[in-house]
């Protein structure tokens, strides 16, 4: 079911075959890439591959790569999508210099080429309806059936297509369709629509234009037009490479883009379909397309997700012409993998229980020394307060333990990171019966954690000073749905999982964590990674626990 395979970077998938042979044949001088994202949303995982693939090869092969929007419809297409698509890309690690383009800066050679397929009786304005246009279109195993428009005149046709042009219909009046077959088996084929009226104003265009053309009939022309060698798209777009070569033809354009397509990233319990997210933003399922839950770029990096890590995710999949389906804990592992190398290690509490330590003078505050990481040493070590009221973790306490609970419990010792040897003497409960305070005792002599007369204790807790601690909310991210493989259609809404979110409000920090960044990510020890969110207050992410279930799942193949 795992489609991921280690090829590394720089790979040599099919894509990276093909390009190697057009430069050794002399096909090509250089390789040109583009990523084209429509600007109707924010950019998801998925994008990611594509964004890697096209930019990695361009440098690879010493070419360059393209950032195209394809901006050819205005109804769903904004300003803030175009500037958020740029954040993310060059956060992702890519830039693409001077070459920055939009398909809407095409437009008028666009319709120019339009006019040309016209006077070749190539193209034809027709009257139909949509819903005329579809039901003559036929099905998968019926073929379509001409309008009874597609032989109008050219002139006539060419006289239509201006006025349409020059705003004088109302939308859905007339459209401009390709004359190619309508009982082609490719349904792209039998005579594709090119242009549709819509009076609409165009985020870049304002109302310069009322007529727009569709992504078939801009989408190959574009590349052609950047002078594109390679035209890497995903699998769905296969059907579609017939109608691009077909409109290059008969255009004859100086340049001819070869299409090729791979296998897009599925990714489990997640959607990555930009109507689908659009959805789940616009009902207010989650908060905004940076939600940390969201499969986004700009939702992972804020829940502290490094783009290094995305990147060496991305380098393990698999470009190949079938789709498959990846397990988010393979992400999660890279995740991990990334932040065990560059986070520093810091304490907080996120269920407090309060620990008072009797035999500690009251009033008598130490520094004690931590590690960064410890497995690092160049990260150096920071100073912590210490002192006779702690918090400890309540999960890290039970009443009545078993016996290979090495914690805390009645009457057990346990290590405090970085401090001194506990031991729990009493228990204080509220009336509810609930515990609310453990009474303890500390041995002076273990100060750093070990004892001179050689006693072990088996557990190591992490603890922060009552008077010392900040105050702040902690949220817990799960995945967004529930199973592997949400359902199709709009059903995907049903397995959204309510417990996706919890918040932790009364989390306790090391003092140290005010200077922390916003979208800075540290390891809370034992309890995972964390990243301040990026609003004032001091509220903290998790990104993920330690526990990586990738490890298990790969194993058992
Ligand atoms: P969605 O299916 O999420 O709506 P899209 O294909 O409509 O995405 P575009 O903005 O048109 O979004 O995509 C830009 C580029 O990214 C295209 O070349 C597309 O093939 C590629 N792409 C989109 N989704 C994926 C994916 N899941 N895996 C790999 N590439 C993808
Ligand atoms: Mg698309």
């Amino acid at each position: 079911m795992n489609e991921a395979v280690d090829n590394g970077e720089g790979g040599r998938d099919f894509i990276r075959e093909i390009v190697r042979e057009d430069l050794a044949t002399g096909r090509h001088a250089s390789v040109v890439t583009r990523f084209p994202p429509e600007p109707n949303g924010y950019l998801h995982i998925g994008h990611a591959k594509s964004i890697c693939l096209n930019f990695r090869i361009a440098e690879e092969f010493g070419g360059r790569c393209h950032l195209r929007f394809d901006d050819t419809n205005p109804t769903k297409e904004e300003q803030e999508f175009i500037e958020a698509i740029q954040d993310d890309v060059r956060w992702l690690g890519f830039g693409w210099g001077e070459y920055l383009y939009f398909a809407s800066d095409n437009f008028e050679q666009l319709y120019q080429w339009a006019e040309l397929l016209i006077e070749a009786d190539k193209a034809y304005v027709d009257d139909l309806s949509p819903d005329e246009i579809r039901d003559y279109r036929g099905t998968l195993t019926e073929p379509g059936r001409n309008s009874p428009h597609r032989d109008r005149d050219t002139a006539e046709s060419l006289e239509l297509f201006r006025r349409m042009r020059a705003g004088q219909f109302p939308n859905g009046a007339h459209v401009l369709r390709a004359k190619i077959d309508m009982a082609s088996g490719n349904m792209n084929m039998r005579d594709p629509v090119l242009y549709r009226i819509l009076h609409t104003e165009h985020p870049r265009t304002g109302k310069n234009w009322c007529i727009y053309p569709g992504y078939d009939f801009a989408h190959g022309q574009s590349d052609a037009i950047e002078r594109v060698t390679h035209s890497l798209c995903t699998l769905e777009f296969a059907d579609h490479r017939p109608l691009y070569e077909w409109l290059l033809q008969a255009i004859g354009t100086a340049e001819r883009p070869q299409q090729y397509e791979f296998s897009r990233l599925n990714l489990s319990h997640a959607v990555l379909s930009k109507r689908r997210l659009t959805q789940l933003v616009d009902e207010g399922h989650v908060d905004g397309w940076d939600d940390p839950r969201m499969p986004t770029l700009s939702g992972l990096r804020r829940r502290g997700v490094p783009a290094a890590a995305i990147r060496d995710f991305i380098s393990r999949l698999a470009i190949t012409k079938s789709d498959g389906l990846v397990e988010m804990a393979m992400l999660e592992h890279c995740i991990r993998e990334q932040l065990n190398i560059e986070a520093p290690r810091r304490m907080a509490v996120i269920r407090p229980l309060k620990v008072v330590i009797d035999n500690y003078p009251e009033d008598k505050t130490e520094m004690l020394k931590a590690q960064n990481h410890p497995g690092n040493p160049e990260m150096g070590s920071r100073e912590i307060p210490f002192s006779r009221e702690i918090y400890v973790e309540r999960d890290d306490f039970m009443e009545d333990p078993p016996k290979k609970f090495f914690r805390l419990g009645p009457g057990r010792e346990v290590r405090l990171r970085y401090a001194y040897f506990i031991t729990c003497q009493e228990i204080i409960k509220n009336g509810n019966g609930e515990v609310e305070e453990l009474r303890c005792t500390y041995d002076p002599a273990t100060k750093g954690g070990n004892a001179p007369d050689g006693r072990k204790v088996k557990g190591t807790i992490h603890w922060v000073s009552v008077a010392h601690a900040l105050r702040a909310e902690v949220r817990l991210y799960n995945n967004l749905f529930k199973s592997e493989e949400p359902p199709g259609g709009d059903d995907f809404r049903t397995d959204l999982d309510p417990n996706s979110l919890e918040i932790l409000s009364d989390a306790r920090l090391e003092p140290g964590l005010s200077s922390l960044q916003a979208g800075q990510t540290v390891q809370f020890e034992r309890l995972g990674y964390f990243c301040r969110d990026q609003n004032s207050s001091l509220v903290i992410n998790r990104t993920l626990g330690l526990r990586d279930s990738w490890l298990k799942i790969k194993s058992k193949g």
